[in-house]
């Protein structure tokens, strides 16, 4: 088999994963990025965990098509169960999930100290990136590295965090919106940001005449959030 080609999305990912280091992902699904960071030597070994059955035989198949047995290690399990309590991951993927989810597989890793201080972790939620941002802020990680990547007409957020001997503090705007992301300002921000408006804006206009005034207000928020980090 030849060398296989990622997504637009997990190429993004794979240029911020540790180099030289061994690669956990979690969620492998087709085993796609630890194949090709495998192929690419640009981590020496990997462990692809699945918690579903029909994922985790394809990600099998996958690796021994590409006769990587001996480097990528395949698993069944839940999130970080499938690390073993000794065992040290220089970067750990867990993309194309919601951001709760995410937040539930780090949180058990800790609990279970499957998650070690010196791994880095490199994040794509396809939601809920706030709440995982404040996860990572109360769990004294910091974020290294943003990106934004256009996928099937979404835009995703990347996270790259990596655990801090400091305290971390973001403000409520750093946590909705990317403390880098902030910084930089790249071009697809004001483009995710702008849909996030006019999806907001409908939600006002649905919500204006009823009684969700909670979610009315938080809309609100958000939207006067966004008219001020855009201008
Ligand atoms: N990571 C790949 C990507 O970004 O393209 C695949 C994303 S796919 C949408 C999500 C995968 O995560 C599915 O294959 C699903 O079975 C797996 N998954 C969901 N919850 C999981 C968990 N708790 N532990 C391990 N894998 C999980």
């Amino acid at each position: 088999m030849g060398k296989i080609r990622l997504s637009k999305r997990l190429t993004k990912v794979s240029q911020y994963v540790k180099k030289s280091a061994p690669l956990a992902d979690i969620g492998s699904d087709h085993a796609q990025l630890p194949i090709y960071l495998v192929q690419n030597k640009q981590v020496p070994k990997a462990v692809a965990g699945e918690v579903a059955d029909g994922p985790f035989q394809i990600s099998k198949n996958e690796v021994e098509k590409h006769s990587l047995e001996d480097k990528i290690s395949v698993r069944f399990g839940d999130g970080l169960a499938i690390l073993t309590p000794k065992e040290e991951v220089g970067t750990i993927t867990i993309c194309g999930m919601g951001g709760l989810l995410i937040k539930r597989i780090l949180k058990e890793g800790i609990e279970n100290k499957t998650l070690k201080k010196n791994t880095r972790l490199i994040l794509q939620p396809n939601n809920e990136e706030k709440e995982l941002r404040e996860f990572l802020q109360l769990n004294n990680y910091e974020i290294i590295a943003e990106d934004l990547v256009e996928e099937n007409e979404k835009i995703y957020e990347i996270i790259v965090a990596e655990s801090s001997s400091k305290e971390i503090h973001y403000t409520d705007i750093e946590l909705t919106f990317g403390p880098l992301l902030l910084k930089k300002k790249p071009a697809i921000f004001y483009k995710k940001w702008e849909a996030e408006l006019k999806t907001n804006q409908y939600i006002i206009e649905q919500l204006k005449n009823t009684t969700h005034k909670e979610k009315l207000r938080n809309t609100q928020k958000q939207i006067d959030q966004i008219k001020k980090v855009s201008s």
